[in-house]
Protein backbone atom coordinates (compact mmCIF):
# COMPACT_ATOMS: atom_id res chain seq x y z
CA UNK A 1 0.00 0.00 0.00
CA UNK A 2 1.16 3.73 -0.97
CA UNK A 3 1.68 6.62 1.41
CA UNK A 4 1.98 9.01 -1.55
CA UNK A 5 -1.41 10.56 -1.62
CA UNK A 6 -1.53 10.44 -5.28
CA UNK A 7 -3.68 12.59 -7.55
CA UNK A 8 -5.69 9.15 -7.52
CA UNK A 9 -6.54 7.26 -4.58
CA UNK A 10 -7.59 4.34 -6.43
CA UNK A 11 -5.19 3.83 -9.63
CA UNK A 12 -1.90 1.73 -9.03
CA UNK A 13 1.12 3.47 -10.92
CA UNK A 14 3.78 2.42 -12.71
CA UNK A 15 7.03 3.05 -11.16
CA UNK A 16 9.14 5.34 -13.30
CA UNK A 17 12.73 3.89 -12.92
CA UNK A 18 14.84 5.47 -15.92
CA UNK A 19 14.55 7.52 -19.19
CA UNK A 20 16.59 6.96 -22.00
CA UNK A 21 16.16 9.89 -24.62
CA UNK A 22 12.53 10.45 -25.17
CA UNK A 23 11.57 7.09 -24.04
CA UNK A 24 10.56 6.95 -20.07
CA UNK A 25 11.07 3.17 -18.27
CA UNK A 26 9.04 2.06 -15.62
CA UNK A 27 9.49 -1.02 -13.36
CA UNK A 28 8.86 -3.81 -15.38
CA UNK A 29 10.46 -2.52 -18.33
CA UNK A 30 8.10 -0.81 -20.29
CA UNK A 31 9.35 2.21 -22.64
CA UNK A 32 7.05 4.73 -23.01
CA UNK A 33 7.62 7.34 -25.52
CA UNK A 34 6.94 10.65 -23.85
CA UNK A 35 4.83 12.79 -26.40
CA UNK A 36 3.32 15.55 -23.51
CA UNK A 37 6.16 15.84 -21.85
CA UNK A 38 4.58 14.90 -18.89
CA UNK A 39 2.46 17.98 -19.04
CA UNK A 40 4.39 19.83 -21.29
CA UNK A 41 7.16 20.11 -19.10
CA UNK A 42 9.99 17.67 -20.56
CA UNK A 43 11.25 19.84 -23.36
CA UNK A 44 14.91 17.79 -23.81
CA UNK A 45 13.42 14.26 -23.29
CA UNK A 46 14.81 12.56 -19.86
CA UNK A 47 18.65 11.76 -19.61
CA UNK A 48 20.78 14.85 -20.97
CA UNK A 49 24.37 14.49 -20.59
CA UNK A 50 24.86 18.16 -20.15
CA UNK A 51 22.12 19.27 -17.78
CA UNK A 52 22.60 16.43 -15.41
CA UNK A 53 26.41 17.37 -15.10
CA UNK A 54 25.84 20.78 -14.53
CA UNK A 55 23.31 19.84 -12.16
CA UNK A 56 25.52 17.83 -10.39
CA UNK A 57 28.60 20.56 -10.45
CA UNK A 58 25.88 22.91 -9.01
CA UNK A 59 25.95 20.44 -5.80
CA UNK A 60 29.69 20.06 -5.55
CA UNK A 61 30.02 24.38 -5.33
CA UNK A 62 27.01 25.66 -3.34
CA UNK A 63 23.11 24.32 -3.41
CA UNK A 64 21.64 26.89 -1.56
CA UNK A 65 22.55 30.32 0.02
CA UNK A 66 19.28 32.17 1.33
CA UNK A 67 18.55 35.37 -1.02
CA UNK A 68 18.07 37.70 1.58
CA UNK A 69 22.16 37.33 2.57
CA UNK A 70 23.08 36.10 -1.43
CA UNK A 71 23.21 35.70 -4.96
CA UNK A 72 24.66 32.67 -6.81
CA UNK A 73 26.26 32.59 -10.05
CA UNK A 74 23.61 30.39 -12.06
CA UNK A 75 20.55 32.62 -11.44
CA UNK A 76 22.79 35.73 -12.48
CA UNK A 77 23.87 34.11 -15.71
CA UNK A 78 20.07 32.90 -16.52
CA UNK A 79 18.70 36.01 -15.33
CA UNK A 80 20.90 37.93 -18.21
CA UNK A 81 20.31 35.45 -20.67
CA UNK A 82 16.62 35.57 -20.72
CA UNK A 83 16.44 39.23 -20.63
CA UNK A 84 18.94 39.67 -23.58
CA UNK A 85 16.19 37.33 -25.52
CA UNK A 86 13.08 38.62 -23.97
CA UNK A 87 10.95 40.28 -26.70
CA UNK A 88 11.62 43.88 -28.01
CA UNK A 89 10.09 46.29 -25.37
CA UNK A 90 10.75 43.97 -22.36
CA UNK A 91 14.41 46.40 -21.67
CA UNK A 92 16.43 46.57 -18.80
CA UNK A 93 13.85 43.77 -17.12
CA UNK A 94 14.92 41.53 -14.13
CA UNK A 95 13.51 37.91 -13.29
CA UNK A 96 12.62 36.59 -10.13
CA UNK A 97 12.70 32.62 -9.73
CA UNK A 98 10.14 30.96 -8.02
CA UNK A 99 9.63 26.43 -7.77
CA UNK A 100 6.01 26.29 -9.43
CA UNK A 101 4.08 27.74 -12.40
CA UNK A 102 1.51 28.10 -9.53
CA UNK A 103 3.82 30.41 -7.20
CA UNK A 104 5.39 32.18 -10.70
CA UNK A 105 1.51 33.18 -11.06
CA UNK A 106 0.78 34.16 -7.38
CA UNK A 107 4.01 36.67 -7.71
CA UNK A 108 3.03 38.41 -11.02
CA UNK A 109 -0.03 38.78 -9.65
CA UNK A 110 1.20 40.44 -6.57
CA UNK A 111 3.88 42.76 -8.52
CA UNK A 112 1.17 43.92 -10.63
CA UNK A 113 -0.57 45.05 -7.54
CA UNK A 114 2.70 46.38 -6.11
CA UNK A 115 3.55 48.26 -9.16
CA UNK A 116 0.42 50.25 -8.89
CA UNK A 117 0.99 50.64 -5.51
CA UNK A 118 4.51 52.38 -6.22
CA UNK A 119 3.16 54.44 -8.67
CA UNK A 120 0.48 56.09 -5.77
CA UNK A 121 -2.89 54.09 -7.69
CA UNK A 122 -4.29 52.57 -4.73
CA UNK A 123 -7.42 51.84 -6.24
CA UNK A 124 -6.32 48.96 -9.13
CA UNK A 125 -7.41 45.73 -7.25
CA UNK A 126 -9.06 44.13 -10.44
CA UNK A 127 -7.77 41.48 -12.24
CA UNK A 128 -9.16 39.92 -16.09
CA UNK A 129 -8.33 36.95 -17.40
CA UNK A 130 -10.23 35.22 -19.71
CA UNK A 131 -12.02 31.29 -20.18
CA UNK A 132 -11.06 29.00 -21.03
CA UNK A 133 -8.05 29.40 -19.30
CA UNK A 134 -5.05 27.66 -16.37
CA UNK A 135 -3.19 29.37 -14.69
CA UNK A 136 -2.01 27.01 -11.66
CA UNK A 137 -3.71 25.53 -8.32
CA UNK A 138 -3.29 28.11 -5.52
CA UNK A 139 -5.75 29.92 -4.54
CA UNK A 140 -4.70 33.26 -6.37
CA UNK A 141 -3.79 31.28 -9.33
CA UNK A 142 -6.75 29.34 -9.86
CA UNK A 143 -9.22 32.38 -8.92
CA UNK A 144 -7.31 33.44 -11.86
CA UNK A 145 -8.16 30.54 -14.16
CA UNK A 146 -11.20 30.60 -16.17
CA UNK A 147 -12.26 26.55 -15.89
CA UNK A 148 -14.87 26.01 -13.90
CA UNK A 149 -14.68 22.51 -13.36
CA UNK A 150 -11.39 23.19 -11.39
CA UNK A 151 -12.64 26.12 -9.85
CA UNK A 152 -15.93 24.88 -8.62
CA UNK A 153 -15.18 22.78 -5.30
CA UNK A 154 -12.91 26.11 -4.08
CA UNK A 155 -15.43 29.03 -5.40
CA UNK A 156 -16.19 30.18 -1.80
CA UNK A 157 -12.21 30.61 -1.52
CA UNK A 158 -11.92 32.74 -4.66
CA UNK A 159 -10.69 36.22 -4.74
CA UNK A 160 -12.92 37.94 -7.23
CA UNK A 161 -11.83 37.97 -10.76
CA UNK A 162 -13.28 39.34 -13.94
CA UNK A 163 -13.31 36.52 -17.03
CA UNK A 164 -13.85 37.11 -20.54
CA UNK A 165 -13.88 35.16 -23.71
CA UNK A 166 -10.42 33.50 -24.81
CA UNK A 167 -9.97 33.72 -29.07
CA UNK A 168 -11.57 29.88 -29.68
CA UNK A 169 -11.87 29.61 -32.72
CA UNK A 170 -13.09 26.69 -33.27
CA UNK A 171 -16.21 27.55 -31.31
CA UNK A 172 -16.20 31.31 -31.37
CA UNK A 173 -15.25 32.45 -34.57
CA UNK A 174 -18.74 33.19 -36.69
CA UNK A 175 -19.16 31.37 -40.02
CA UNK A 176 -17.74 34.18 -42.66
CA UNK A 177 -15.79 36.52 -40.57
CA UNK A 178 -12.51 36.96 -41.39
CA UNK A 179 -9.08 36.77 -38.83
CA UNK A 180 -9.01 40.08 -38.40
CA UNK A 181 -12.61 41.03 -37.43
CA UNK A 182 -12.73 37.84 -35.06
CA UNK A 183 -9.52 39.26 -33.75
CA UNK A 184 -11.06 42.42 -33.04
CA UNK A 185 -14.23 41.27 -32.17
CA UNK A 186 -12.48 38.92 -29.46
CA UNK A 187 -9.72 42.17 -28.28
CA UNK A 188 -13.29 44.30 -27.81
CA UNK A 189 -13.78 42.31 -25.03
CA UNK A 190 -11.29 43.58 -22.57
CA UNK A 191 -11.58 47.35 -23.60
CA UNK A 192 -16.05 46.89 -23.13
CA UNK A 193 -14.87 45.30 -19.53
CA UNK A 194 -11.95 47.87 -18.83
CA UNK A 195 -14.63 50.20 -19.22
CA UNK A 196 -17.32 48.59 -17.46
CA UNK A 197 -15.15 48.05 -14.43
CA UNK A 198 -13.82 51.45 -14.52
CA UNK A 199 -10.20 52.03 -16.22
CA UNK A 200 -8.91 53.49 -12.61
CA UNK A 201 -9.73 49.66 -10.93
CA UNK A 202 -7.81 47.39 -13.07
CA UNK A 203 -4.57 45.93 -12.20
CA UNK A 204 -4.05 43.73 -15.13
CA UNK A 205 -5.06 41.60 -17.86
CA UNK A 206 -3.36 37.79 -17.59
CA UNK A 207 -3.27 35.62 -20.77
CA UNK A 208 -2.11 32.66 -22.45
CA UNK A 209 -0.18 33.64 -25.37
CA UNK A 210 -1.19 30.19 -26.67
CA UNK A 211 -3.77 28.51 -24.04
CA UNK A 212 -2.45 25.33 -23.22
CA UNK A 213 -4.05 22.62 -21.11
CA UNK A 214 -7.69 24.19 -20.56
CA UNK A 215 -7.84 24.75 -24.45
CA UNK A 216 -5.92 22.58 -26.05
CA UNK A 217 -2.96 24.21 -27.81
CA UNK A 218 -4.80 27.53 -28.96
CA UNK A 219 -2.81 30.61 -31.06
CA UNK A 220 -4.71 33.30 -30.67
CA UNK A 221 -6.22 35.55 -34.14
CA UNK A 222 -3.40 37.34 -35.95
CA UNK A 223 -3.19 41.05 -34.41
CA UNK A 224 -5.19 40.00 -31.58
CA UNK A 225 -2.47 40.67 -28.82
CA UNK A 226 -1.25 43.65 -30.60
CA UNK A 227 -4.74 44.84 -29.49
CA UNK A 228 -4.39 43.49 -26.46
CA UNK A 229 -1.41 45.80 -25.82
CA UNK A 230 -2.70 48.81 -27.20
CA UNK A 231 -5.86 48.25 -24.62
CA UNK A 232 -3.98 47.87 -21.68
CA UNK A 233 -1.59 50.84 -22.44
CA UNK A 234 -4.56 52.90 -23.44
CA UNK A 235 -6.06 52.03 -19.78
CA UNK A 236 -2.98 51.77 -18.05
CA UNK A 237 -3.40 48.12 -17.23
CA UNK A 238 -0.29 45.62 -16.94
CA UNK A 239 -0.58 42.57 -19.20
CA UNK A 240 0.43 39.54 -17.24
CA UNK A 241 1.51 36.74 -20.23
CA UNK A 242 1.18 33.07 -18.92
CA UNK A 243 3.77 31.64 -20.75
CA UNK A 244 4.48 28.92 -18.17
CA UNK A 245 3.43 26.19 -20.68
CA UNK A 246 4.02 27.50 -24.04
CA UNK A 247 6.96 29.55 -23.52
CA UNK A 248 10.82 28.41 -23.31
CA UNK A 249 10.62 27.54 -27.17
CA UNK A 250 7.68 25.09 -27.17
CA UNK A 251 5.49 27.24 -29.85
CA UNK A 252 9.23 27.20 -31.95
CA UNK A 253 10.35 30.60 -30.66
CA UNK A 254 11.83 31.24 -27.74
CA UNK A 255 8.87 33.12 -25.96
CA UNK A 256 5.29 32.79 -27.06
CA UNK A 257 4.32 36.09 -27.64
CA UNK A 258 7.45 36.80 -30.02
CA UNK A 259 5.71 35.78 -32.86
CA UNK A 260 2.94 38.25 -31.61
CA UNK A 261 5.40 41.30 -32.07
CA UNK A 262 4.49 42.40 -28.55
CA UNK A 263 6.10 42.33 -25.41
CA UNK A 264 4.37 41.86 -21.86
CA UNK A 265 5.01 43.75 -18.40
CA UNK A 266 5.39 40.48 -16.20
CA UNK A 267 6.00 37.50 -17.86
CA UNK A 268 5.90 33.95 -16.21
CA UNK A 269 7.84 31.06 -16.85
CA UNK A 270 8.42 27.52 -15.50
CA UNK A 271 8.06 23.85 -17.95
CA UNK A 272 10.31 24.18 -20.38
CA UNK A 273 13.01 26.59 -18.72
CA UNK A 274 13.91 23.41 -16.23
CA UNK A 275 12.72 20.54 -18.49
CA UNK A 276 11.75 19.04 -15.19
CA UNK A 277 15.15 18.37 -14.49
CA UNK A 278 14.68 20.77 -11.48
CA UNK A 279 12.00 22.25 -10.26
CA UNK A 280 11.64 26.25 -11.46
CA UNK A 281 9.58 28.70 -12.35
CA UNK A 282 10.73 32.33 -13.14
CA UNK A 283 8.85 35.60 -13.34
CA UNK A 284 10.23 38.40 -15.77
CA UNK A 285 9.30 42.15 -15.26
CA UNK A 286 9.65 44.17 -18.11
CA UNK A 287 12.02 47.91 -17.14
CA UNK A 288 8.67 49.39 -16.81
CA UNK A 289 7.58 47.25 -13.78
CA UNK A 290 11.27 47.21 -12.47
CA UNK A 291 11.83 51.26 -12.85
CA UNK A 292 8.48 52.30 -10.82
CA UNK A 293 9.71 49.97 -8.16
CA UNK A 294 13.18 51.22 -7.94
CA UNK A 295 11.69 54.74 -8.02
CA UNK A 296 9.27 53.77 -5.52
CA UNK A 297 10.43 51.82 -2.43
CA UNK A 298 12.98 50.17 -4.31
CA UNK A 299 12.20 46.35 -2.41
CA UNK A 300 10.14 43.36 -3.92
CA UNK A 301 7.07 42.98 -1.74
CA UNK A 302 7.40 39.30 -2.00
CA UNK A 303 10.10 36.46 -0.74
CA UNK A 304 10.43 32.47 -0.96
CA UNK A 305 12.40 30.52 0.73
CA UNK A 306 14.07 28.91 -2.34
CA UNK A 307 13.82 31.28 -4.72
CA UNK A 308 17.32 31.57 -6.88
CA UNK A 309 17.79 28.07 -5.75
CA UNK A 310 21.50 27.60 -7.26
CA UNK A 311 20.86 23.84 -8.22
CA UNK A 312 17.63 24.71 -10.19
CA UNK A 313 18.82 27.53 -12.05
CA UNK A 314 21.97 26.04 -13.01
CA UNK A 315 19.76 23.02 -14.60
CA UNK A 316 17.64 25.86 -16.46
CA UNK A 317 20.40 27.29 -17.96
CA UNK A 318 22.03 24.48 -18.67
CA UNK A 319 18.85 23.33 -20.66
CA UNK A 320 18.72 26.84 -22.51
CA UNK A 321 22.06 26.61 -23.03
CA UNK A 322 21.65 23.03 -24.79
CA UNK A 323 18.01 24.50 -26.59
CA UNK A 324 20.74 27.69 -28.16
CA UNK A 325 23.87 25.41 -29.02
CA UNK A 326 21.81 22.67 -30.64
CA UNK A 327 19.43 24.92 -32.91
CA UNK A 328 16.75 22.99 -31.02
CA UNK A 329 13.77 25.73 -31.94
CA UNK A 330 14.90 24.77 -35.29
CA UNK A 331 13.82 21.35 -35.20
CA UNK A 332 10.71 22.63 -33.27
CA UNK A 333 9.85 24.12 -36.35
CA UNK A 334 10.81 21.21 -38.92
CA UNK A 335 9.05 18.57 -36.60
CA UNK A 336 6.00 20.58 -35.64
CA UNK A 337 5.64 21.09 -39.53
CA UNK A 338 5.61 17.27 -39.57
CA UNK A 339 3.32 16.91 -36.75
CA UNK A 340 0.91 19.21 -37.53
CA UNK A 341 0.85 17.55 -41.41
CA UNK A 342 0.97 13.81 -40.04
CA UNK A 343 -1.96 14.84 -38.03
CA UNK A 344 -4.05 16.38 -40.59
CA UNK A 345 -3.63 13.40 -42.86
CA UNK A 346 -4.23 10.75 -40.38
CA UNK A 347 -7.20 13.09 -38.26
CA UNK A 348 -8.69 15.73 -40.59
CA UNK A 349 -11.53 13.21 -42.21
CA UNK A 350 -12.03 11.32 -38.90
CA UNK A 351 -15.65 11.95 -37.82
CA UNK A 352 -15.38 12.74 -34.20
CA UNK A 353 -11.99 14.88 -34.82
CA UNK A 354 -13.71 18.24 -34.81
CA UNK A 355 -10.73 20.71 -34.63
CA UNK A 356 -6.88 20.43 -34.75
CA UNK A 357 -4.45 23.40 -33.70
CA UNK A 358 -1.60 24.46 -32.24
CA UNK A 359 1.61 25.73 -33.00
CA UNK A 360 5.39 24.86 -33.12
CA UNK A 361 5.60 20.96 -30.83
CA UNK A 362 2.31 21.75 -28.94
CA UNK A 363 -0.73 20.43 -30.60
CA UNK A 364 -4.36 19.14 -30.08
CA UNK A 365 -6.97 17.03 -31.02
CA UNK A 366 -10.51 18.43 -30.28
CA UNK A 367 -12.94 15.54 -29.96
CA UNK A 368 -16.71 15.79 -30.83
CA UNK A 369 -19.59 13.73 -31.14
CA UNK A 370 -20.98 15.05 -33.78
CA UNK A 371 -18.83 17.06 -36.30
CA UNK A 372 -21.57 19.41 -37.65
CA UNK A 373 -23.03 20.43 -34.57
CA UNK A 374 -19.26 21.13 -32.48
CA UNK A 375 -21.53 18.46 -29.78
CA UNK A 376 -18.52 17.74 -27.29
CA UNK A 377 -19.14 13.95 -25.70
CA UNK A 378 -20.17 14.09 -22.19
CA UNK A 379 -17.56 14.51 -19.39
CA UNK A 380 -19.19 11.23 -17.96
CA UNK A 381 -17.55 9.36 -21.15
CA UNK A 382 -14.28 10.33 -19.77
CA UNK A 383 -13.35 9.59 -23.29
CA UNK A 384 -9.81 11.79 -22.74
CA UNK A 385 -8.67 9.40 -20.09
CA UNK A 386 -9.60 6.51 -21.75
CA UNK A 387 -7.54 7.94 -24.88
CA UNK A 388 -4.46 8.16 -22.74
CA UNK A 389 -5.15 4.84 -20.87
CA UNK A 390 -5.32 3.52 -24.48
CA UNK A 391 -2.07 5.23 -25.42
CA UNK A 392 0.02 4.21 -22.21
CA UNK A 393 -1.16 0.32 -23.00
CA UNK A 394 0.53 0.99 -26.58
CA UNK A 395 3.88 2.71 -24.89
CA UNK A 396 2.36 6.49 -25.81
CA UNK A 397 2.12 8.94 -23.26
CA UNK A 398 -0.28 12.20 -24.34
CA UNK A 399 -1.98 14.44 -22.19
CA UNK A 400 -5.87 14.42 -22.19
CA UNK A 401 -8.36 16.80 -21.03
CA UNK A 402 -11.50 17.79 -20.55
CA UNK A 403 -13.80 21.09 -20.55
CA UNK A 404 -12.68 23.05 -23.59
CA UNK A 405 -16.45 23.22 -25.01
CA UNK A 406 -18.23 25.13 -21.95
CA UNK A 407 -15.60 24.26 -18.76
CA UNK A 408 -17.10 21.07 -18.21
CA UNK A 409 -17.61 18.71 -21.33
CA UNK A 410 -15.18 18.66 -24.22
CA UNK A 411 -12.29 16.53 -24.47
CA UNK A 412 -9.18 16.98 -26.27
CA UNK A 413 -5.66 14.72 -26.49
CA UNK A 414 -2.46 17.33 -25.90
CA UNK A 415 0.42 17.10 -27.71
CA UNK A 416 3.77 18.43 -26.71
CA UNK A 417 6.97 16.13 -27.70
CA UNK A 418 10.48 16.88 -26.78
CA UNK A 419 12.19 19.42 -29.04
CA UNK A 420 14.73 16.81 -29.74
CA UNK A 421 12.29 14.46 -30.96
CA UNK A 422 13.40 12.66 -34.43
CA UNK A 423 11.16 12.39 -37.52
CA UNK A 424 10.83 8.91 -36.43
CA UNK A 425 9.31 9.59 -33.13
CA UNK A 426 6.71 12.08 -35.12
CA UNK A 427 5.80 9.31 -37.02
CA UNK A 428 5.22 7.07 -34.26
CA UNK A 429 3.21 9.21 -32.08
CA UNK A 430 0.87 10.05 -34.71
CA UNK A 431 0.52 6.08 -35.56
CA UNK A 432 0.25 5.18 -31.94
CA UNK A 433 -2.12 8.07 -31.19
CA UNK A 434 -4.14 6.80 -34.23
CA UNK A 435 -4.58 3.33 -32.45
CA UNK A 436 -5.40 4.51 -29.37
CA UNK A 437 -8.27 6.58 -30.58
CA UNK A 438 -9.47 4.02 -32.63
CA UNK A 439 -9.49 1.46 -30.21
CA UNK A 440 -11.43 3.69 -27.75
CA UNK A 441 -13.81 4.94 -30.49
CA UNK A 442 -14.76 1.63 -31.68
CA UNK A 443 -15.61 0.47 -27.92
CA UNK A 444 -17.82 3.72 -27.95
CA UNK A 445 -20.10 2.31 -30.75
CA UNK A 446 -20.30 -1.10 -29.19
N1 LIG B 1 0.00 28.39 -15.96
C1 LIG B 1 -0.16 27.54 -16.98
C2 LIG B 1 -0.44 28.08 -18.34
C3 LIG B 1 -0.03 26.17 -16.78
O1 LIG B 1 -0.20 25.33 -17.80
C4 LIG B 1 0.26 25.69 -15.48
C5 LIG B 1 0.38 24.24 -15.22
O2 LIG B 1 0.00 23.41 -16.00
C6 LIG B 1 0.41 26.62 -14.44
C7 LIG B 1 0.29 27.97 -14.72
C8 LIG B 1 0.72 26.15 -13.05
O3 LIG B 1 2.00 25.57 -13.00
P1 LIG B 1 2.36 24.52 -11.85
O4 LIG B 1 1.60 23.28 -12.09
O5 LIG B 1 3.85 24.34 -11.99
O6 LIG B 1 2.02 25.16 -10.54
Amino acid sequence: MSHVLHRSLEATLPTAVGGEGNFLIDHTGKRYLDACGGAAVSCLGHDNARVRSAIKAQIDRIAFAHTSFFTNEPAEELASFLVARAPEGTGKGRVMYLGSGSEAMEAALKLARQYHLERGEAARTRIIARAPSYHGNTLGALATGGHAGRRAPFQPLLLEVNHIDAAYEYRMRKDGESEANFARRMADLLDRRIRELGPDTVMAFVAEPVVGASLGTQPAPDGYFKLIREICDNHGVLFIADEVMCGMGRTGSLFALEQEGIAADITTLAKGLGAGFQPIAAVMAAENVVAAIQKGSGLLWNGHTYMSHAVATAGALAVQKVIEDENLLENVLARGEQLRDALNARFRQQPNIGDIRGRGLFWTLELVQDKASKAPFPAAASLSQKIQKAALDLGLMCYPAQGCADGTNGDHVLLAPSYTSTPDQITLIVDLLAQAIETVLGGLEK
